[in-house]
């Protein structure tokens, strides 16, 4: 059985004490819900400050981003090792990350590989762009994104990554995208995963939605069976809603 994995990425929001406030405000209730893996992305500056905070919690913390090499002469930069230090998950290949600074499936495929190296647990984003979703590219398009960014992973280091599929029409749009169309996307996704690594290692990978995901529609998309949680933006910010999410997500899959 596959655990759901609810994370909220909180792009480029939240001073340090916001951020541990925020932490601090949902934590109890985040806390009480069990059969839920929560993770919170916040910005690279407040990882080490949430650490301790989110311990308390039971809540897992990952970064945004990194940078594959493991040190050097990459101002700005932030490398595995120091990440694996103070957090356990770390989002690849994001599509603002992909449309605002040049990320490509090369540069996702190394990052992987890098986290990976690191001990760290990535979550790999995939998506399409309106204009493929209207052409019917949405296949073709997050496959190759799939076979790219994995090249060269193994079965064993397969199992414990974590997919996202984040149609980018749908994120931050509020026009989220069917759960019909989640699961068939995210099933197709799975059996690429099946025909890349095995059908074994397909089933207990862990595949999320992500895209305008909030507390009105994540039962409908958690009773669909190949969505095993969901990677959220602008909810995750609001605890009322957060706290709902990750409530909801364990409603649905305990039914
Ligand atoms: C995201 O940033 O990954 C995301 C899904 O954002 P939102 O939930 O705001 O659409």
């Amino acid at each position: 059985m596959r655990i759901p994995i609810i994370a909220g990425n909180w792009k480029m929001n939240k001073t340090v004490p916001e951020a541990v406030a925020l932490v601090d405000e949902m934590g109890p209730a985040l806390a009480a819900v069990q059969g839920v893996e929560k993770v919170v992305c916040p910005s690279f500056v407040a990882l080490a400050s949430l650490a301790p905070v989110v311990a308390r919690y039971q809540i897992g913390l990952g970064a945004q981003d990194l940078f594959w090499e493991k040190s050097g002469a990459y101002t700005g930069e932030v490398s595995p090792l120091m990440l694996a230090g103070v957090c356990q998950y770390v989002i690849i290949g994001h599509s603002e990350r992909r449309q605002y600074f040049g990320e490509t499936d090369e540069s996702v495929n190394k990052k992987l590989k890098a986290a990976l190296a690191a001990g760290l647990r990535p979550i790999v984003c995939v998506g399409e762009v309106l204009a493929q979703y209207e052409a019917g590219e949405t296949d073709q398009v997050v496959a190759a994104q799939v076979r790219a960014g994995f090249a060269g992973i193994t079965p064993e280091q397969a199992r414990g990554i974590v997919v996202a599929y984040e149609p980018v029409w749908a994120i931050g749009t509020g026009k989220a995208a069917t759960r019909d169309i989640a699961q068939r996307v995210i099933g197709m996704i799975r059996g690429l995963l099946a025909e890349l690594f095995g059908q074994d290692v397909a089933q207990v990978m862990r595949i999320q939605y992500g895209g305008s995901v909030n507390a009105a529609n994540i039962v409908e998309y958690m009773s669909a069976p190949d969505i095993d949680g969901a990677l959220v933006g602008g909810a995750s910010l609001k605890s009322a809603e957060f706290i709902a999410i990750v409530q909801g997500t364990a409603k649905a899959k305990s039914l």
